[in-house]
């Protein structure tokens, strides 16, 4: 047996811990008027196939329309083709493989893996592929409002289900909110009746508080999808003077033209304001850097080079940086090297760049302790692609591990010991689980 064949074997038979999903909240909630390429193109591989031509109206029909799914495959084959050594299609073969008993997807087997897809719409899936099959002790979820935690009839309460995930509150409205629709669903959330800037920052403490309370004591910012990862230092009174700008059109009618949102010193301003909070109560903030999902953004907007001001200031905020940075790899990891505080999340990470991923752990292993990393979360919309993330991951890292023994840099049981930090002791130590 070759080390990265022991290697394989022992990680393959870990219990891991999931940094990030963004599963349905239970499986009852999950949709079941769909086809498999009407939820294996939900996200990431779509964008491949954009990438290599797909029309976006066809790929709307696909998402969109009922038809056979032969014909679907027709519309999707050269792309598809022309994509199919890419990290996000090797998902799909592995997890039609693996889950399915199918041997590679395409025009030859689309319509039995359908049939096999369509079965697994029966409750229970979910358990069978994070608990039987991924062996995931928990997945860190993100609940993209505070609302849905609310359940109007009852009392509040953090609504996932609770046997699979662990929940994390995303504050991206409160930096960031789009205007007045966003405005009442803060009210709404944090039970604070928004009359002033002073109100706000009410509310914002009331809502994390609440969301500590429920057990969640993980905040996520994924801001890097609309603005920039500066943020610099402002004074109160441009905060406000932004904040007003927006709030002094509440008289504007809901058909007339809204205003979109506070200006840059009022987010700026917030995300400090949510930082010196997490800063007080030692909580976790998991940052989106790098790459953004999607066909066409700015990528610089995601460069985590300017995280570094934040991560000084607020020195009891343990920083969790998500994907890598991916491609600015080698700024997430002079900031993990440098500050106690940062740790690299690899989310995302092995399938949007398998190749990279192997290197960058090459990399790690060379320069920041081991303690630092976090191997695997999933980040999907849809429960099969967590199963061939997964995979890839306990490969990469397989793989990357057995190339360092190979060097001499440690042997096969140090080797073995760090796959399990990776894994699976690290994470459980970040996130407190
Ligand atoms: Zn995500």
């Amino acid at each position: 047996m070759t080390a990265f064949e022991e290697l394989k074997e022992y990680l393959f038979s870990l219990t891991i811990i999931d940094t990030h999903e963004h599963l349905p909240s239970s499986e009852e909630v999950r949709d079941r008027d769909t086809d498999v390429l009407k939820e294996y193109l939900a996200h990431y591989f779509n964008r491949d196939l954009i990438s290599a031509g797909l029309p976006e109206e066809d790929y709307l029909k696909i998402i969109e329309e009922k038809m056979p799914i032969g014909e679907k495959w027709k519309m999707v084959e050269p792309y598809w083709e022309a994509s199919r050594h890419t990290g996000y299609a090797r998902v799909l073969d592995i997890a039609a493989r693996d889950l399915y008993g199918i041997d590679g997807i395409g025009g030859e087997t689309i319509e039995e893996l359908n049939e096999k897809f369509l079965e697994s719409l029966k409750p229970g899936h979910f358990k069978k592929v994070l608990k039987e099959r991924c062996s995931i002790e928990t997945s860190l979820l993100c609940v993209e409002t505070l609302e849905e935690k609310y359940d109007p009839l009852e009392e509040r309460s953090i609504h996932c289900d609770r046997d699979l995930y662990t929940p994390v509150f995303i504050i991206n409205t409160y930096v960031h909110p789009g205007g007045w629709p966003d405005i009442r669903r803060v009210e709404r959330e944090s039970g604070v009746r928004i009359t002033s800037f002073n109100a706000w920052l009410d509310a914002t403490e009331a809502s994390i508080d609440y969301a500590v309370q429920e057990g969640s004591c993980i905040l996520k910012n994924s801001l890097a999808y609309v603005r920039s990862l500066n943020y610099e230092t402002v004074t109160r009174r441009e905060a406000e003077e932004a904040f007003n700008v927006v709030f002094n059109t509440k008289h504007i009618p809901d058909w007339h033209q809204q205003p979109a949102w506070p200006a840059k010193p009022f987010q700026d301003y917030m995300f400090h304001f949510i930082l010196d909070i997490a800063n007080r109560n030692n909580l976790i903030m998991q940052i989106h850097t790098g790459i953004q999902e999607g066909s066409g953004n700015l990528i610089s907007n995601s460069n985590p080079e300017y995280l570094d001001k934040l991560i000084l200031k607020y020195p009891d905020v343990v920083f969790d940086l998500f994907h890598i940075g991916y491609p600015y790899q080698n700024i997430v990891t002079v900031l993990a090297k440098n500050f106690p505080n940062v740790y690299i999340d690899m989310c995302w990470a092995h399938i949007v760049s398998p190749n990279a991923s192997v290197l960058s752990l090459l990399e790690w292993f060379d320069t920041v302790p081991v303690n630092k990393i976090s191997a695997f979360g999933g980040d999907y919309l849809f429960i099969d692609g967590v199963y061939g993330h997964q995979f890839l991951a306990r490969e990469n890292v397989a793989r990357a591990l057995s190339m360092k023994v190979e060097d001499g840099l440690f042997d096969i049981h140090r080797a073995k010991e760090i796959g399990k930090m990776l894994f699976y002791d690290n994470p459980k130590r970040i996130f407190r689980l």
